[in-house]
């Protein structure tokens, strides 16, 4: 990866338009956040861009531009300008500022000063299953396992593999079919006509806990829990699956089979696992090879020699072997998890990602 150099704004430009045109670029290039932050105490700022999942620097500004795209970018927000020493969260219009979404806007005191976060939820990333570019074989497993009318559909994987993304292709099948998919979520990213969505506040306690209580009292048919990261919710969630619903949700675990030991450790019975039907889906994202400059880093990719991403997953039905070795609780003896690695090698040798991306993603060499 080359790096990119980033712009230099006149100090003497107004902070409106400053804005205006980082935030035109961060939609052009499809950012999926924007970070403004000072690099030295009392020097310039850097912006910064989330870029397929990177943080890619793209333009610097002086201490006295950067304070007032700040006070500006607070202002539109609905935040104290003037507190610079509390952690302040709020949102942004789309009108306001011409984007085709709103912002969430997130400031946040360092030693250096008050650093800012703009999330972006862009529009691209709403897609059906197909056109996600997830592999046959997952695709087989996911269909196969979504017209069930009870059991588990677990996704795991680290923040931004694309989980959600996935999680929402998948809801707007079942959205189709006529069945009530109630949800709460931490975000609500996507809106899905004929969804019944809820976002967790837990300012205001309701937690996935709290949420996850009254779920089944709205007479689902699908319900999806954005992350099981309790006990209590956990248990919910299983008592949905035990009583003839189909739950979906994430958990934080490396591997398909570290997900049992994820549900184990928040005290879930290994043999109600068992007596479920169920769907393990480990998924991560590779970055794109761009296809303009074959890597080297042109202006399309903002120099980074990559240009979008694409899913790569590996899927572990909960079948009679797997039911075996839950109730026996020998998950080594499961099989060893090798279809991800597999898949991305071959997207490697096909020249569609390359070994830097694939030892950034799995830690290890192709
Ligand atoms: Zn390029």
């Amino acid at each position: 990866m080359i790096a990119p150099t980033p712009t230099e704004f006149s100090a003497t430009e107004d902070a409106p338009s400053v804005l205006r045109q980082l935030l035109e670029r961060a939609v052009a290039s499809g950012a999926s956040d924007l970070h403004l932050q000072r690099l030295t105490p009392g020097g310039a700022w850097m912006v910064r861009f989330r870029l397929d999942g990177v943080l890619v620097p793209v333009a610097r500004l002086s201490p006295d531009l950067a304070e007032r795209v700040s006070g500006r970018v607070k202002y539109l927000a609905g935040l104290k300008t003037y507190v610079e020493t509390l952690p302040q969260e709020g949102r942004i219009d789309r009108a306001a500022i011409a984007t085709p979404d709103d912002l969430r806007v997130s400031t946040y005191p360092t030693v250096l000063g008050e650093k800012l976060v703009l999330r972006l939820f862009t529009t691209h990333e709403s897609r059906t299953l197909d056109q996600l570019g997830l592999s046959a074989p997952t695709l087989r497993s996911l269909r196969a396992f979504l017209p069930q009318p009870a059991g588990l559909l677990l996704f795991t994987g680290p923040a931004g593999s694309g989980k959600t993304t996935t999680i929402y292709a998948c809801l707007r099948e079942l959205a189709e079919g006529g069945r009530h998919v109630v949800t709460v979520e931490d975000p609500v990213e996507q809106i899905i006509p004929g969804l019944t969505q809820t976002e967790i506040d837990e300012a205001r306690g309701l937690t996935f806990a709290e949420a996850a209580r009254h779920l089944l009292r709205q007479d689902p048919e699908i319900l999806v829990i954005g992350e099981i990261r309790d006990e209590q919710t956990a248990a919910v969630a299983m008592r949905a699956a035990l009583t003839g619903h189909l739950l979906v949700s994430t958990l934080h675990a490396g591997s398909c089979r570290g997900v049992f030991d994820r549900l184990l450790s928040l005290g879930v019975d290994p043999s109600s696992l068992a007596a479920t039907p169920g769907l393990v889906v480990n998924q991560r994202l590779f970055r794109r090879t761009c296809t303009h400059c074959a890597g080297d880093g042109c202006p399309q990719c903002l120099e980074t020699g990559y240009r979008g991403r694409m899913p790569v997953a590996e899927c572990l039905p909960i079948n009679e072997a797997v039911r075996t070795v839950l109730r026996t609780r020998a998950f080594t003896t499961l099989q060893p998890e090798t279809a991800l690695a597999t898949e991305a090698s071959l997207l490697v040798q096909a020249g569609h990602t390359d070994r830097r991306e694939f030892l950034r993603i799995l830690g290890h060499e192709p």
